[in-house]
């Protein structure tokens, strides 16, 4: 799934091309999807200028004129710039093409888990999907961040990748993250000494500064808006590296799951 680097990346990269253009037309070829959303009259949309693109956690927001539209790209949507009839076999998940004044703009989704929704603008405020998030992992500052864990007592790892208490953080970056900090993930979050906090504010920082810089990680379908993969999975650590040694003392890695999603550690490096 694309998480915040990922996303911000593709933001960046529809922002570069598309702010200030008019939406000429809107070529649907999933109409299942827009149903399965219960997105009508997408159409309305057609003739409006694009006025900003935001993220927040994982969504991005298209601000239009009068009406927005909210996507979560669940775990294989993603975006591309496509030319003119350039529309091969390797483009079979297509949704819909956003036709603007000088850009192509496809949206595609492979399992089909990805989100739409259009609202008027003035809306935006109420929209529940943005209300329930906590604040976004590039934004919080460190007070913020340091009651997260003293607010509540729940495992760090958890914790960090529950949306509605930060948003935009997920199990990749989550598991480089803990290892960067040298935390371990189960370890309770009001147990964490107010300099461990400070290191993992720090550590994020980087981290998702870093990941930005290289364009997010791709693992199996992330692309860009031009259709190039990431380059911050070639930097893991230890997200993946089952059966390796750590990096930072030559120990076995250890592997479990939690809540179901795979969690990567060193037991030495980040003992309880
Ligand atoms: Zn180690």
């Amino acid at each position: 799934m694309p998480e915040l680097p990922e996303v911000e990346t593709i933001k960046r990269g529809l922002k570069r091309k598309l702010i200030g253009q008019k939406l000429k037309n809107i070529e649907i070829f999933d109409s299942n999807y827009l149903l399965k959303n219960k997105v009508k009259n997408l159409n309305i949309i057609v003739g409006e200028k694009l006025s900003s693109i935001k993220r927040k956690g994982k969504y991005i927001i298209f601000f239009f004129e009068k009406n927005l539209l909210l996507f979560h790209l669940g775990l294989t949507g993603y975006f591309l710039f496509i030319e003119k009839n350039e529309l091969d076999k390797g483009k079979k998940h297509i949704i819909l093409i956003f036709e603007f004044e000088k850009d192509r703009l496809g949206y595609f989704d492979i399992r089909k888990f990805g989100k739409i929704k259009k609202v008027k603008v003035e809306e935006f405020s109420t929209l529940k999907e943005l209300k329930k998030l906590g604040k976004d992992a590039l934004e919080i500052n460190l007070d913020e961040f340091k009651s997260i864990f003293w607010q509540r007592n729940r495992g760090v790892k958890n914790l960090l990748m529950d949306q509605k208490v930060i948003s935009g953080l997920g199990n990749i970056y989550v598991n480089e993250l803990l290892f960067r900090a040298k935390i371990n993930p189960f370890k309770k979050s009001r147990d964490l000494r107010e300099e461990e906090i400070e290191r993992l504010f720090f550590q994020m920082k980087s981290l998702l500064g870093e990941a930005i810089d290289l364009k997010g990680s791709s693992i199996k379908n992330y692309i860009d808006t031009e259709g190039k993969k990431g380059e911050f999975q070639k930097t893991f650590l230890v997200y993946g590296k089952k059966g390796f040694s750590c990096p930072r003392c030559g120990n076995d890695l250890k592997y479990q799951k939690i809540a179901q999603r795979g969690t990567f550690y060193c037991p030495k490096c980040q003992s309880l």
